[in-house]
């Protein structure tokens, strides 16, 4: 149970209620007959991809079924950490040396990509480069942090701080963690200002921003398609799905190949800011190293954001997982007790059964999707490229050459995530 402090508590995403989609976003009142690209989904990979075509000269309707931005892309916690989901190790075996340094330094361009996007379509979006720290939940897990800085080092050549557990109180002002390690190279946003800035230069370029357009049914014609929408029909010579872990059965072979995952976030009242630099005194964006992480930082206006997965299940009651956050923030923040949440909420990402990105083709159809808990920058990164690869300004990529991993298991409902839950979270006890 929430105290009775927390009666007010607003079950909306903090970001949009902060920030609403502007009035003067540039709607398209009609779903246009014709574009050279539909694109469903108004997400950072929708719109990315909608934003670089556009630019290139074609003309591109993005259809989304609720207003713009609605999906993940204003749900999140706004941190853009280096990395994707997949640990860097396991890529190395797997996939060997060339194209563990491709998908690590295509992490490292994607932030560098927010940073240019937001400098050159001139998004106000409070992004700053104030690094990460991921923390270490136990001894052990301080002990790979060693073995980690050490390999980035000699292996990709990048550079990241060790805080041995004495230190800490220079990066957080808690006392649970066991050490860890800081990147400099990460950065933080309002994610809701990033997406409706994204929306605003596509829409510059000519995108139309089509909502409530659904897409019931793509019709495939000799060479074009027909995108069927709740809101009208348009005539397309390509089209790209970018609806990631809002992926359902439009395309039956694209289900199989994405589940959705819950995450869930808390927002604490602003706190004073002495109370802000004692907890975060270097403005970072905080993770923990357990499979079941948490990840927390300081929203702009200087509120504690504490997310999580809970049991990866996306229909958790939200009191309920607002009460399980507020126990693990209070026991890493004791003094936060006293302080109400403003607001809960939830979204979806979304999973391969590989944890890698994927840009691919389905029927003649573009996909691009599974982006983790990485999706602001590496989402940001697959939309561009996949704009870059339909205008032709490029014709391989990165998340282009992976062979993909599905699962006899799994064709409509994730009924497996709660077992993944109880296999992930031993993983952690015993880790
Ligand atoms: C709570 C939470 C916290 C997160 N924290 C972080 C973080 O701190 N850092 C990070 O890097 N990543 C984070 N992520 C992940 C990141 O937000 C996503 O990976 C990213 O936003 C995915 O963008 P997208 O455009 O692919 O999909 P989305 O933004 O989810 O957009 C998909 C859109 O498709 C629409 N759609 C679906 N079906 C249809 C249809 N048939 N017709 C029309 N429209 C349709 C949906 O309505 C939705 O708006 C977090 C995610 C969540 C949920």
């Amino acid at each position: 149970m929430l105290p009775a402090s927390n009666n007010l508590l607003k079950t909306i995403p903090f970001w949009t209620d902060h920030f609403p989609r502007p009035a003067d976003l540039p709607i398209a009142t009609a779903v246009p007959e014709t574009a050279d690209v539909a694109v469903i989904g108004s997400g950072y990979t929708g719109l990315n991809a909608a934003r670089v075509l556009a630019q290139a000269g074609a003309t591109v309707a993005v259809l989304e079924r609720h207003t713009i931005g609605w999906g993940a892309s204003t749900r999140n916690g706004g941190m853009a950490t280096p990395g994707i989901k997949r640990p860097l190790r396991q890529i190395f075996q797997t996939y060997g040396r060339d194209y563990a340094h491709k998908f690590w330094q295509a992490s490292l361009d994607a932030i560098d990509l927010i940073d240019q996007i937001v400098h050159e379509e001139n998004i106000a979006c409070d992004w700053q480069r104030r690094g990460h720290i991921a923390l270490a939940y136990k001894a052990s897990h301080f002990i790979s942090q060693q073995q980690s800085h050490q390999w980035l080092k000699e292996e990709f050549g990048h550079e990241t701080t060790l805080v041995a557990p004495g230190d800490l109180h220079t990066e957080i002002g808690s006392d649970v963690y066991f050490g860890g390690l800081a990147d400099a190279y990460s950065g933080g946003l309002q994610p809701a200002r990033y997406l409706f800035g994204l929306a605003r230069a596509a829409a510059r370029y000519g995108v139309h921003l089509c909502e409530g357009a659904g897409v019931q049914r793509i019709e495939q014609l000799p060479t074009r398609f027909l995108v069927h929408t709740s809101a009208g029909s348009v005539n397309a010579k390509d089209v790209l799905v970018a609806t990631n872990g809002y992926t359902d059965r439009l395309v039956p072979s694209l289900k199989p190949k994405i589940f959705p995952v819950g995450s869930y976030i808390i927002v604490t009242a602003p706190l004073p800011p002495d109370q802000q630099k004692m907890l975060s005194p270097k403005g970072r964006m905080f993770y923990t190293t357990q499979n079941f992480l948490n990840y927390f930082r300081l929203t702009p206006d200087g509120r504690m954001l504490w997310g999580g997965r809970n049991n990866l299940s996306t229909n958790l009651d939200l009191h309920t997982s607002a009460t399980r956050l507020r126990a693990g923030m209070v026991r890493a923040f004791p003094e936060l007790a006293a302080v109400p949440l403003s607001h809960t909420w939830t979204g979806q990402l979304g999973l391969t059964f590989d944890l890698m990105p994927h840009i691919g083709r389905a029927h003649g159809l573009h996909y691009a999707f599974g982006y983790g808990g990485h999706g602001l920058s590496i989402a940001t990164y697959v939309g561009a490229e996949v704009g870059k690869l339909l205008a032709g300004h490029i014709s391989s990529s990165p998340f282009l050459e992976i062979p993909e991993d599905v699962r006899f298991f799994y064709r409509n409902r994730p009924w497996f995530l709660p077992f993944a839950a109880h296999y992930y979270r031993f993983k952690d006890w015993v880790s």
